[in-house]
């Protein structure tokens, strides 16, 4: 048996994005500038992982994209929706997927629609380039490196990765408000792993998910949110429950503003 890792290979956080100046635009008709980002996570096998923390978070959780101090995440006043793909799955792996986001919204306390399959590739061509795009905002689904870029040229073992796009603005008085828009799942079709338990895909799933909601890996090597998949862990820890709070409806609505 392999020994199944996570690792973060691929970040581009929101304080990356703005200090790189990319996602910027200038709105000179209302002083106000919009903001767009993404982050990229994997699930691996890693032997040389490079673990960066986010720059907000504690032991226990991290956040992948955090703007005036506070972690971007969904509006949680809305509903979420949701598609998949699982025609490249294992047997029974929609419910896999159906039974993690009713787990990810009980801890959340969001609401996911799951609006049906759909015959579309988890890839990154799936982000919107735009907030104003109206199409489910989170697929989940099998892939493989030849039909999905996110998998494409990745170490060999990754199970997983999600790519997430968030969208906002910079008021003239300087305050940032940015919102989750979407969010993209690739699960490796080409992994054999039971559907749950430890290192499982029900596991990978929720890792995933904690993901596509904001979370980063966190240091911490007990959480399912570690940086190194822990290999009996099946469930999202206390940590992790902890961060997915504070990414939920606990915090209030989040609504950006028109520019
Ligand atoms: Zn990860």
């Amino acid at each position: 048996m392999v020994t199944l890792r996570i690792r973060k290979a691929l970040v581009a956080s929101a304080a990356l994005v703005l200090s790189a100046g990319t996602g910027l635009a200038l709105l000179p008709a209302t002083g106000a500038v919009a903001l767009a980002g993404s982050s990229a996570s994997q699930a691996a096998v890693a032997s040389s992982a490079t673990v960066r923390p986010a720059s907000l978070g504690t032991a226990s959780y991290a956040f992948s994209s955090v703007l005036d101090g506070k972690p971007v995440r969904w509006n949680p006043c809305a509903p979420i929706l949701w598609t998949s793909n699982t025609t490249r799955g294992p047997a029974g792996g929609l419910a896999v997927l159906t039974s993690s986001v009713a787990r990810i919204a009980a801890l959340t306390g969001t609401t996911w629609k799951y609006v049906g399959a759909t015959t579309r590739v988890p890839t990154a061509g799936y982000l919107p380039k735009a907030a104003s795009a109206t199409y489910p905002p989170v697929l989940i689904g099998w892939a493989d490196a030849t039909s999905s870029d996110l998998l494409r040229g990745q170490a060999k073992g990754v199970l997983a990765m999600t790519r997430t796009s968030w969208f906002g603005v910079q008021t003239p008085a300087g305050a940032k408000i940015a919102a989750t828009r979407a969010a993209v799942v690739a699960l490796d079709r080409t992994d054999v792993l039971p559907l749950r338990g430890g290192t499982s895909w029900n596991a990978v799933v929720l890792h995933e998910l904690g993901h596509a909601m904001g979370l980063a890996h966190t240091g911490d090597a007990r959480q399912l949110m570690a940086t190194l998949l822990p290999r009996t862990v099946a469930d999202l820890q206390a940590g992790d429950k902890a961060g997915l709070v504070k990414l939920g409806r606990t915090p209030g609505c989040v609504t950006v503003p028109a520019m």
